[in-house]
C-alpha cells in the first residue's frame, strides 16, 4: 500500500466511527445529543491531535531519540519514522566521528607531511610529520601564509613559479626534503613533504662505494695493462725482467681478485635474499684454525698464541669464521715482525667474547669510529703493503650485526690494538 493510502484509510475510518458514533446518539437522543456527541467527539480528537504535537515540539526541542513519545493512529507512524531517522542519523554520527578518528590517527602515523592550505596558501591543517619536516606548530601557526612560516628561497621560487607539476627537492633544517603542492577542490591546496635524508644518504653511499671500488680496481689493472703493453712491444725482453713482470702482474691479479672475493662476501651479507642459517658452532675448532691461519701469515715472525675457553654459539660458522679471521689477520698484518698477537674466547658476564689483541702499530683515536666503513684504512699504502682490501672490518662489522653482536676496540696509537666482540648473553 502506498504511504498516502496508509495514511488516509486508517484517518477516514476513524473519521467514520466518530460519525457512526454521533449518528447512533442522534438516533437515540434526537438531533441535540446527536450534534453534541459529534461536537464532543471532535474536540476530543482535535485536544489529542494537539497533545501529540505539543509532545512532538518537546521532543524537537530536546533531542533524545530514547525519549520519543508514544503516539495513537497516524502519530504511531510519524513517531516511529522519526525515530528510525534519528537511529539512522546517530549511527551515520558514530559512523562518521569513527572514520574521522580513524582518518586523523592515519594522518598522525603518516611518516610523510601533509598539510591543507587554503588559495592564498593560509595554513588551514596539518599532521605532524608536516610540523616537523617544516618546523612548524599547528596551533601557533595555523592561519598564517606558509611562504612566511618556510623562508627558503628555493621554496618561495617554487610558489611563485607556481609549476607545481614537479616536485621539489630542499635542504631544510638539516633534511633533504622532497616538496610537492597539489592543487584540490579549486580553492584549496595539499602540501605534502617526503623525508628523503635517508635515501639520498644511502645513494651517496652507493655512489661513494661504486668510486672507491672503481679506484681500486683501476690501479692493479693499470699495472698488468703497462706490463701487457711491455710484453707486447718488446717481444725480446730479458728472461728475468719478463719473470718479474710475471711475478707482479700475478701479484696483482690476485689483489682483484682478493677485492672482487670481498665484495661479493659484502654484497651477500648485506642482501636480503641471504638470511643467516643458524647452527651450532664449534667454537673452539673455529678458533684453532683462525690461529694456524693467523701463524701460517705471520710466518714465525710474531708470537702468536690463544686461549680458548667461552661455550659454543649459535650462528653462523662460515660467517663468524671469516669475521674472527679478519680480525687475526689485521692483528697480524699492523703488528711489526717481534711483536705478539692474542686471540682469547672466553664467557662474561655481558656474553660470550672473542678477543683479538697485538702489540701492533696502533690506531689513533680519531680514526677508530670510522674503521668498519668500506675502504676506510689509516694508512692506505701500510694497508696496500700487507694485501688489505680495506673491507676487511666492513665485514666484520655485517657478520657481527647478523649475530647481534657487538665490536668494541680500544687501541692505543704505537702501543697496539684490541678488538673485542661480545655475544649476546645466552
Ligand atoms: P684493510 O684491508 O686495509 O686492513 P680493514 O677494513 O681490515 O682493511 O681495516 C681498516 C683499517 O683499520 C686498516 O687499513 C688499518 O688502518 C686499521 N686497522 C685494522 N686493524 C688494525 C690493527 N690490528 N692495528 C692497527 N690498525 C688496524
Amino acid at each position: 500500500m502506498s504511504p498516502q493510502l496508509l495514511f488516509w484509510v486508517p484517518a477516514l475510518l476513524r473519521l467514520l466511527m466518530l460519525l457512526a458514533i454521533a449518528g447512533l446518539a442522534w438516533w437515540m437522543g434526537g438531533a441535540v445529543a446527536g450534534l453534541s456527541a459529534a461536537v464532543l467527539l471532535l474536540l476530543g480528537q482535535l485536544v489529542l491531535q494537539l497533545s501529540y504535537l505539543q509532545q512532538l515540539s518537546a521532543w524537537l526541542d530536546d533531542f533524545d531519540s530514547t525519549r520519543l513519545p508514544d503516539g495513537w493512529g497516524a502519530w504511531t507512524g510519524v513517531f516511529s519514522r522519526l525515530y528510525r531517522l534519528r537511529r539512522d542519523e546517530e549511527r551515520s554520527q558514530a559512523e562518521l566521528s569513527e572514520w574521522l578518528a580513524r582518518f586523523r590517527q592515519a594522518m598522525h602515523l603518516l611518516p610523510d607531511g601533509v598539510a591543507i592550505m587554503d588559495d592564498v596558501l593560509f595554513l588551514e591543517w596539518c599532521n605532524p610529520a608536516a610540523e616537523r619536516h617544516l618546523g612548524l606548530t599547528l596551533e601557533r601557526d595555523k592561519g598564517m601564509r606558509v611562504t612566511n612560516l618556510v623562508r627558503h628561497p628555493d621554496f618561495i621560487d617554487y610558489i611563485v613559479l607556481g609549476r607545481y607539476e614537479q616536485p621539489l627537492t630542499l635542504s631544510l633544517r638539516e633534511r633533504k626534503l622532497i616538496v610537492q603542492i597539489i592543487p584540490f577542490e579549486n580553492r584549496r591546496q595539499i602540501l605534502v613533504t617526503h623525508d628523503a635524508t635517508e635515501s639520498a644518504r644511502i645513494e651517496e653511499m652507493r655512489r661513494d662505494f661504486i668510486a672507491n671500488a672503481s679506484h681500486e680496481l683501476r690501479t692493479p689493472l693499470t699495472v698488468i695493462v703497462g706490463f701487457l703493453e711491455i710484453a707486447s712491444t718488446t717481444p725480446d725482453l730479458d728472461v728475468a725482467s719478463r719473470q718479474a713482470h710475471l711475478k707482479l702482474m700475478t701479484e696483482q691479479g690476485h689483489r682483484m681478485q682478493r677485492l672482487i672475493e670481498d665484495m661479493l662476501t659484502l654484497s651477500r651479507l648485506e642482501s636480503v635474499d641471504y638470511p643467516m642459517r643458524p647452527e651450532p658452532v664449534p667454537v673452539k675448532a673455529l678458533i684453532e684454525d683462525v690461529l694456524e691461519e693467523a701463524k701460517a701469515l705471520s710466518g714465525g715472525r710474531h708470537s702468536v698464541t690463544a686461549s680458548i675457553d667461552g661455550p659454543d654459539v649459535v650462528g653462523s660458522a662460515e660467517e663468524l669464521r671469516s669475521a674472527f679471521a679478519n680480525l687475526a689477520s689485521n692483528a697480524v698484518r699492523y703488528t711489526p715482525p717481534g711483536g705478539t698477537v692474542h686471540l682469547s674466547w672466553k664467557d662474561t658476564p655481558q656474553g660470550p667474547q672473542f678477543a683479538v689483541s697485538d702489540s701492533g702499530i696502533g690506531i689513533d683515536q680519531l680514526h677508530i669510529a670510522r674503521l668498519t666503513e668500506r675502504f676506510y684504512r689509516v694508512d692506505k699504502s701500510r694497508s696496500r703493503e700487507t694485501q688489505g682490501t680495506g673491507l676487511g672490518l666492513a665485514i666484520v662489522k655485517h657478520v657481527l650485526l647478523r649475530h647481534r653482536a657487538q665490536l668494541t676496540i680500544d687501541s692505543v696509537a704505537g702501543k697496539g690494538s684490541c678488538f673485542t666482540v661480545t655475544f649476546p648473553k645466552r
